[in-house]
């Protein structure tokens, strides 16, 4: 059963130690040639959904399914999932192709030299993607993160805040490099405290508030219809 789709999650829950609820009846679905925007604000639980569904914390009760199974350590599941949810750290002496060379080697998965390159040209790099990391802008950093959680193409593609600390042109840059990547059967979920962003990069949007779901749909339904959408965005 589904394994065809992207990400489904169903009647998630997640209780920390400290007895904290910071999810729950939480479900949804992302379907291939969807951009998802997981939205709410600081604290609504977006990155433990992300964690959950990555493997990286266990659900208290309810599951994640990605292409019909939870996501495990070794995995064969986990090469068709792309993700950047722990921002990752780039040898600052070696330029972003090198860095991106180096960890997909760290991976042990053969490398496939067109996908490589369409990751790369996808995330909009460049030529800068040949200058030494430490030299790089927040903005094209960013952009490297993401070009890494998009290496070998994956059909499912989970960022957390990749638009943090943007400005306005390269959010709309984002929407291009998100779109164009749903394309060919792909998905992406991705999380954001800001209701504008989902509205210009997203196809559906998923909001939630202290840990809870308050109105899900396809961007276009949600923006301005839904007076509880309001409320958690002014949360912020
Ligand atoms: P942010 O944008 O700040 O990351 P978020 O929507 O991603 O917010 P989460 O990081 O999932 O939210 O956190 C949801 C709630 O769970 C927060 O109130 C947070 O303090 C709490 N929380 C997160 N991790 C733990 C933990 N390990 N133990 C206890 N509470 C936690």
């Amino acid at each position: 059963e589904f394994a065809d789709t992207p990400l489904v999650v169903r009647d998630l829950r997640k209780a920390y130690d400290d007895g904290f609820v910071a999810v729950e009846r939480v479900g949804f679905r992302v379907e291939r040639g969807q951009v998802v925007g997981l939205l709410g604000p600081n604290g609504a639980g977006k990155t433990t959904t992300l964690r959950v569904l990555m493997g990286l914390t266990m659900p208290t009760s309810g599951d994640a399914l990605v292409f019909g199974r939870p996501l495990v350590p070794g995995s064969p599941i986990l090469s068709r999932v792309g993700a950047l949810v722990e921002g990752p750290g780039f040898l600052p002496h070696l330029s972003g192709y090198e860095n991106l060379r180096a960890y997909w080697q760290a991976t042990g998965r053969p490398l496939e030299d067109a996908r490589f390159e369409e990751a790369l040209e996808i995330a909009g790099l460049g030529d800068s993607v040949h200058r030494r990391t430490k030299n790089y802008s927040h903005g094209m950093r960013q952009r490297l993160a993401i070009a890494q959680a998009m290496l070998g193409l994956p059909e499912l593609l989970v960022l957390d805040e990749p638009t943090d600390g943007l400005d306005p042109p390269q959010i709309a840059e984002m929407r291009r490099v998100l779109r164009r990547y749903a394309t060919d059967g792909r998905a992406v979920l991705v999380s954001s405290h800001l209701l504008a962003e989902v509205e210009q990069t997203c196809t559906h949007a998923v909001v939630v508030n202290k840990g809870r779901i308050v109105a899900a749909g396809p961007v276009d339904d949600i923006v301005g219809e839904s007076p509880s959408v309001q409320l958690s965005v002014s949360d912020v």
